[in-house]
C-alpha cells in the first residue's frame, strides 16, 4: 500500500480537478487530494466526487474555475470550500483549516488563510479521512496512521472521540455511514464515546442528519450498520418511534424483536432510498397496535395505517422532500394487501391506482424482503401478482383518474355545470365503474354515461357507491 498502489498515480484525476489544481499549483499554493478521493487512490478504486485541500483562499479557488470558464458552485464559502462540477465529476476544495478557522471571520477572502495540512488534517473525523496526498506527485501526508487503518477497515475518530464528538455530533452517524458503505468496523474507544454521546444528534440539523442516515440505509452493509445504529443509541436519536420495537417480539417470528425484523427486511430489499425507509419503518406502528384477541392470539389490528401517518411525521421531521414521505407513506399504508389467486383484475387495477405504477413493484419487493425477513418464501405469489400487473399496464388499462378518458371539462360540459364537488364526484364515479370494466373507457361511452347522470337521466346517484 501506497501512492504507488496498483499502478495509480496523478492520471486518475478527473479533468477538472487535475487543470484546477495545477492552476493554483501555478500561483504558488498548495494542493492536497484528500476524503473519499485519496482513500480510493490508496485502494485501487475509483471515486466520482473528490476532495482537495489547499493553501488557496476561496477567492484564488474562485478565480481559478472562472478562468476554467466554469461556474464555481459556493459549498459554504464562508467556511472556506467551493466546488466545480463537470461530467458528473464534483470537486470541492477547501482552504486549510486552521485552529478557530479565520483570523478574520468577516472577511475570509480577505485575510491570508493560516495553516498547513498536518492542521488541517487533524481537524478531520476520522484516521481514514485524514490521509493527504500531496498534488502532483501524491506523496502520502498520513500522521494519524489512516494507511493502516484503511487497509485494516477500521473507523478511528483522530484525536480524542468524546470531544471530537461533542464538536460535531455528525460525525457519530458519518461512523456508521462508512460502516455500511465499506464494510469498516468502528474500533472500541470510538464506539463507547458514540454510546456515551449519542443523544447530542438531536441537537443537530435535521437536513445534515437526513443526508448521512440516507447514504447509512442505501449502503451495501446497511444491516449491519443500523443494527449498529440501534446497538449504539444512534437510531433513538434519530427515529425514537422505532425504539418502541426493540421490546416487542415480532409475533410467530421466533425469537425476534420488531427491530430485528425491521431492519432485516431493510437489508433485504433493493437499495434504493424510498425501499430501504419504507422497510425500515413498515411496522413502526406495531407497538402502538398491539392487541390479544379473546383467543389469547396476539394482533396488530390498524398498523399499516397508523404506521402510514407515523411514517410522514418522522419523515417530515427528517425534512425528507414530499416526493420521497408520499411514496414510503403509501407503500407502509399498503404493505398489507391481500393477494389470492381467486383476486379479480379490478381488485389489481385498485391496487395499483392506490400506490402507483412505480410504486406496485416497489409493493411487491417490499412483501418479498417482509416474507423473507419472517423466514418465509413469497416468490410464488408475489411472481403471480406482478405477471398479472404488468399485463394489465401493458394492456393501458386506466389505474388512477388522470388514465380516464374523459376529464372536468367533459364533465362541466355534458352536465352544463361549473366547477366544483360534484365534477370529482363524478370522474371518481366513472373511475370506479372503470376500474371494473376497461372496455368502457371510451370518451363517447362515457360521456354517453355522463349524460345518464343528469338529473332525470337513467344513473342520478353518482358518488352515491
Ligand atoms: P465520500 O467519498 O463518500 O464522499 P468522504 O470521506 O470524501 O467520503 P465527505 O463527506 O465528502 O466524505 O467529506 C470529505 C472529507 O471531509 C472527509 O474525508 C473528512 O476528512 C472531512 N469531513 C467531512 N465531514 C466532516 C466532519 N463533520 N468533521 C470532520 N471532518 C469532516
Ligand atoms: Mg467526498
Amino acid at each position: 500500500m501506497g501512492s504507488g498502489c496498483g499502478g495509480v498515480g496523478s492520471g486518475t484525476a478527473p479533468t477538472v480537478a487535475a487543470r484546477a489544481m495545477d492552476a493554483l499549483l501555478d500561483a504558488g499554493y498548495e494542493c492536497y487530494v484528500v476524503g473519499g478521493a485519496a482513500r480510493a487512490i490508496l485502494l485501487g478504486t475509483r471515486a466520482d466526487d473528490w476532495d482537495v485541500a489547499t493553501s488557496a483562499p476561496p477567492s484564488e479557488v474562485r478565480r481559478v474555475i472562472e478562468w476554467m470558464g466554469m461556474k464555481p458552485i459556493d459549498k459554504g464559502e464562508a467556511h472556506g470550500t467551493v466546488g466545480a462540477s463537470d461530467g458528473g465529476v464534483t470537486v470541492e476544495f477547501t482552504t486549510f483549516r486552521a485552529e478557530g478557522e479565520y483570523s478574520d471571520a468577516r472577511h475570509p477572502d480577505s485575510v491570508t488563510f493560516i495553516g498547513d495540512i498536518e492542521g488541517d488534517l487533524s481537524r478531520r473525523d476520522f484516521t481514514v479521512n485524514a490521509i493527504a496526498m500531496k498534488w502532483p506527485g501524491l506523496e502520502v501526508t498520513d500522521p494519524f496512521r489512516g494507511v493502516e487503518d484503511l487497509r485494516r477497515g477500521i473507523i478511528r475518530a483522530v484525536g480524542d472521540a468524546a470531544s471530537r464528538f461533542a464538536e460535531d455530533a455528525l460525525r457519530m452517524i458519518r461512523a456508521v455511514r462508512f460502516e455500511s458503505e465499506h464494510g469498516w468496523r468502528i474500533e472500541p474507544r470510538t464506539r463507547s464515546a458514540i454510546s456515551r454521546n449519542a443523544q447530542r444528534v438531536r441537537g443537530i440539523s435535521a437536513e445534515r442528519v437526513r443526508d448521512e442516515v440516507s447514504r447509512v440505509l442505501v449502503g451495501p452493509h446497511a444491516g449491519r450498520a443500523l443494527a449498529d445504529m440501534v446497538r449504539l443509541g444512534l437510531m433513538d436519536a434519530v427515529v425514537p418511534e422505532l425504539s418502541e420495537s426493540g421490546g416487542v417480539g415480532a409475533g410467530r417470528l421466533s425469537g425476534r424483536t420488531l427491530m430485528e425484523h425491521a431492519i432485516m427486511t431493510a437489508d433485504a430489499v433493493a437499495p434504493s432510498l424510498v425501499l430501504r425507509l419504507a422497510a425500515l419503518l413498515h411496522d413502526v406502528a406495531k407497538p402502538r397496535c398491539l392487541g390479544v384477541d379473546d383467543r389469547g392470539r396476539v394482533h396488530f389490528h390498524g398498523h399499516d395505517a397508523l404506521g402510514a401517518e407515523m411514517v410522514g411525521e418522522i419523515l417530515e421531521r427528517l425534512r425528507y422532500p414530499k416526493v420521497v414521505r408520499d411514496r414510503v407513506r403509501v407503500l407502509v399504508k399498503e404493505h398489507m394487501f391481500f393477494y389470492s389467486p381467486e383476486a379479480t383484475d379490478a381488485a389489481l387495477r385498485r391496487l395499483v391506482g392506490r400506490v402507483g405504477e412505480e410504486g406496485v413493484f416497489d409493493l411487491l419487493e417490499l412483501r418479498r424482503a417482509d416474507v423473507v425477513a419472517s423466514g418465509g418464501d413469497a416468490a410464488p405469489f408475489l411472481r403471480q401478482v406482478e405477471h398479472r400487473v404488468r399485463d394489465i399496464l401493458d394492456r393501458g388499462q386506466a389505474v388512477r383518474g388522470s388514465g380516464l378518458a374523459v376529464n372536468g371539462e367533459d364533465v362541466m360540459e355534458v352536465l352544463d355545470i361549473g366547477p366544483g364537488p360534484r365534477v370529482g364526484q363524478v370522474l371518481q364515479r366513472l373511475l370506479d365503474m372503470v376500474l371494473d370494466d376497461p372496455g368502457l373507457n371510451q370518451r363517447d361511452k362515457l360521456r354517453s354515461i355522463i349524460a345518464g347522470m343528469k338529473p332525470g337521466g337513467g344513473d342520478s346517484r353518482p358518488g352515491s357507491s
